[in-house]
């Protein structure tokens, strides 16, 4: 019986423990070499992941990373958090990566500060359904520590699929840390806030993650002064579309 992809990754690790970091790997006569301390993709492939470039739906590139073990977060996630919301939405949101109840519910913002999203999206006349959300990491970082250069590096190019599939007029980035990731920016969040911004394409406005706005109450301000411009900058785009 041939072994699992668990086994083999559980092999392997037993193999990098024995001999350090430099594995090499023979496949189909080419010789890759992994020069990481890290697990690379190349170990981590899981069923499924192949060929999601080519996934024509939001559904079929879910079906196809939803294993996906690029990177270790794979190791420590409870689930894998893809996304909700409209396939056609107008209006994405982003944020940086699952928390530990979006880690347990598979879904991004829930919770308190999941709550707090859907009334912000309320006041400026989004219902959470026509809207679209997900984060830029699909999986949990333990203790909820920011990203790493390198778990971004593997994730994001499937959020950029995503954003080709839906194809929104507007995104807004939620919290200092998505806003900086996305627009490859050490400005302060006070900074960003104030600008408008691009993101593959595609106007992009920064605003507070809501889990701040709930252990900071005086950021409700401005963040309300934030999504009423997002929503004037939303209603311009469309408008635009109509002259
Ligand atoms: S964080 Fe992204 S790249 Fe890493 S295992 Fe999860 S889906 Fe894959």
């Amino acid at each position: 019986m041939s072994p699992s992809v668990s086994e083999l990754n559980r092999y392997l690790r037993q193999i990098r423990e024995l001999y350090g970091d430099a594995l090499i790997l023979e496949r189909t006569g080419e010789k890759r070499v992994n020069h990481h301390g890290s697990a690379t993709g190349d170990l981590f492939e899981g069923d499924g992941e192949h060929s999601w470039e080519q996934a024509e739906s939001l559904d079929e590139l879910y079906e196809r990373i939803r294993t996906c073990r690029k990177c270790p977060l794979c190791e420590t996630r409870t689930n894998f958090v893809f996304g909700t919301g409209s396939p056609h939405a107008g209006v994405v949101l982003i944020g940086e990566a699952p928390g530990a109840e979006e880690d347990l519910q598979g879904e991004p913002f829930v919770g308190r500060a999941g709550q707090l999203l859907n009334k912000i999206l309320g006041a400026i006349g989004f219902r959470r359904d026509e809207v679209y959300i997900c984060n830029i990491l699909k999986c949990r970082p333990p203790n909820n520590r920011d990203p790493l250069p390198s778990e971004v590096e593997k994730c994001e190019p499937y959020l950029h699929r995503q954003l080709d599939l839906i194809r929104p007029r507007i995104i807004l980035a939620l919290g200092r840390i998505a806003a900086q990731t996305l627009l490859r920016t050490t400005d302060s969040l006070t900074v960003l806030r104030a600008g408008r911004h691009s993101y593959r394409g595609i106007p992009l406005v920064v605003t507070y993650h809501p889990a701040a706005l709930l252990r900071n109450p005086g950021w409700k301000r401005p963040t309300w002064e934030d999504v009423q411009r997002f929503r004037s900058l939303y209603d311009g785009l469309c408008a635009g579309d109509t002259v």
